[in-house]
């Protein structure tokens, strides 16, 4: 229909560029062939209508804005599938034995699959528990399709970008140590790239988003992971006029 192929063409445009070949991903942003037909199965089983956008386009992912036939809206993450994307991903792979076999395949395209189904797998840990993230709704491949956190197609700012009040920020603080200290204590994970990046500000509350590398607590890293955790966070709000725990004192109320 008119529709998926409206689709595909929004796909071809902006940033992505193909190269004579249509088949491969030839260039970083590139959709590959077999990526575009499981976006197509995905829209014929009216998991969304339109992809109307990019996002956000990053080392190791990029994101789409769709809107299904009701008007409700989704992010969909495709992950890299290659290697270049993994660089900075050893630390997370090493300790957990699932990673490490697709790791050792070196088959990029099985690493970008098994990133997006720990992706989903983790939203929904996060989400069962009540801590704010992005609903999970479907993983297929590398990609990972959850609701969009924004409106009419306007993604809420990171928090970093958000500009708040002090009294927000407060208020934010409170919020981000707790959802850290339930997703520990209830979801029994460690974000371990949680800072003022991965975390969206939408409707006076903090979103945990980008949650492909967190690791249970019993990853050889965990414990470390979650240190460098609590010193993004704590030196975020502390910068921005917040009285901070320090990131030991952190540490502690997260673990205990
Ligand atoms: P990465 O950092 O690996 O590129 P992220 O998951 O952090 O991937 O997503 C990149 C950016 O895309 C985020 O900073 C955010 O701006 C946007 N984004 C990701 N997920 C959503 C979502 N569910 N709703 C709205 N925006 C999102
Ligand atoms: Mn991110």
């Amino acid at each position: 229909t008119t529709e998926i192929r409206g689709s595909l063409m929004h796909m071809s445009i902006g940033k992505t560029k193909t190269t004579g070949k249509v088949d491969r991903a030839t260039v970083e942003n590139a959709i590959d062939l077999r990526t575009r037909m499981a976006i197509f199965k995905m829209i014929n089983n009216n998991l969304f209508q339109h992809i109307n956008g990019c996002i956000s386009t990053g080392k190791e992912a990029n994101v789409y804005h769709a809107t299904d036939s009701d008007g409700q809206e989704y992010a969909i993450k495709i992950h890299k599938t290659s290697v270049l994307g993994f660089k900075d991903r050893n630390k997370y792979v090493k300790g957990d034995r699932r990673f490490e076999r697709a790791y050792c395949s070196r088959n990029p395209r099985e690493m970008g699959k098994t990133w997006a189904e720990k992706e989903l797998k983790n939203l929904y840990r996060i989400a069962a528990k009540g801590i704010r993230c992005p609903k999970p709704r479907h993983q297929k491949l590398h990609m990972v399709v959850m609701d969009f956190i924004g409106k009419d197609g306007w993604a809420a700012p990171r928090l970093k970008d958000a500009d708040l009040s002090l009294g927000k920020l407060l208020e934010g603080y409170v919020e981000i140590i707790v959802a850290m200290r339930d997703l520990y204590q209830k979801c029994r994970l460690v974000h371990g790239d949680l800072s003022e990046y991965n975390i969206l500000y939408y409707e006076g509350h903090l979103y945990i988003i980008d949650v492909s590398q967190a690791v249970d607590i019993d990853h050889p890293c965990a414990h470390c992971l979650l240190f460098e955790d609590c010193k993004h966070v704590s030196d975020f709000f502390k910068k921005h006029g917040v009285g901070v725990m320090t990131k030991t004192e952190l540490f502690k109320f997260i673990v205990n």
